[in-house]
């Protein structure tokens, strides 16, 4: 494997838009054939798809709910049998809710574990299965979130689930090492997105906040996290159950909050 993925099939949950149309989008200009996987937003997905072929890539919108084990196995077996072999696997598809924890319905909590944590585990498990029977392999990763690494008020569920999905990747990372399978995780900061748009009024920061907070003194950009997955998902890099940190220098920084910051 190399930085080009020519031959090679991807495919990204939760593709539809966010962070993981922009990983769809430069997994296809790099060469790869591309399953851009939605939950509901099929108009979306669709869109991302129409995007990749008009500039000369190769992709296709499945829907699958990652949390639905059968929904998962049936993607990949579709993509297998569409591209000959499923050889880049990004567990990107995410959810949060915002609440105190001791306010925090068990429904809601149950919710955001099957999808951000259950559903990585079943996105790892359908692509392992298959990249352990290829000879050459193949790469996961995993998105997770700064927020697995450190507590964050009002997201209880959402941060037990990141750090689950960090210690997962080094788990697997170790029991697929021998067998050319390679599993990695990107923990970024705040990147602007639907998530965070939907996120901020509720929790009570602003962009301004952000800034003051980030060393790099900005969000992060799709491509940003993008070109950091390309990465990742290389498989010639000798790296595997790494957490790649893409967050400005945030958990970096124990202590920043520039009150003077424009
Ligand atoms: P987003 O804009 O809200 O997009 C979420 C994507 O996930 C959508 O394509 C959505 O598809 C899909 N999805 C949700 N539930 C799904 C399910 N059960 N099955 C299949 N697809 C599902 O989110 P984002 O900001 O790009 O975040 C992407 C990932 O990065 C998430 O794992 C998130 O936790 C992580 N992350 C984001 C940030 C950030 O600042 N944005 C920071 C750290 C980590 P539908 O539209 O069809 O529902």
């Amino acid at each position: 494997m190399s930085d080009t993925f020519e031959g090679e099939a991807a495919i990204v949950t939760g593709a539809s838009r966010g962070i993981g149309s922009g990983i769809a989008t430069e997994l296809a200009e790099r060469g790869a054939s591309v399953v851009v996987n939605y939950r509901s937003s099929e108009d979306r997905a669709e869109a991302v798809v129409d995007e990749i072929r008009d500039d000369g890539g190769e992709a296709v919108a499945v829907q699958a709910d990652v949390s639905d084990e059968d929904d998962v196995a049936a993607m990949v077996e579709a993509t297998v049998d569409r591209y000959g072999s499923l050889d880049v696997m990004v567990n990107n598809a995410g959810m949060t809710t915002l609440g105190p924890a001791e306010e925090i319905d068990l429904d809601d909590w149950r919710r955001v574990i099957d999808v951000d944590l259950t559903g990585v585990f079943i996105g790892c498990q359908a692509a392992g299965r298959q990249m352990l029977s290829q000879p050459d392999g193949g790469s996961i990763v995993n998105v997770a979130s700064m927020m697995g690494e450190m507590g964050f008020h009002m997201r209880a569920p959402y941060c037990a689930a990141k750090a689950g999905v960090i210690n997962l990747t080094r788990t697997l990372a170790v029991e697929w090492a021998t067998e050319d399978v390679t599993v990695n995780a990107l923990a970024p900061g705040f990147i602007k997105t639907d998530i965070t748009d939907q996120t901020q009024g509720s929790a009570g920061y602003t962009d301004d906040d952000i800034r003051r907070r980030t060393p790099m003194a900005r969000y992060g950009t799709v491509q940003e996290m993008a070109n950091c997955v390309g990465f990742l998902a290389r498989g010639d890099t000798y790296v595997t159950g790494e957490v790649l940190r893409a967050d400005g220098g945030w958990t970096s920084d124990a202590w920043r909050y520039h009150e003077n910051r424009a």
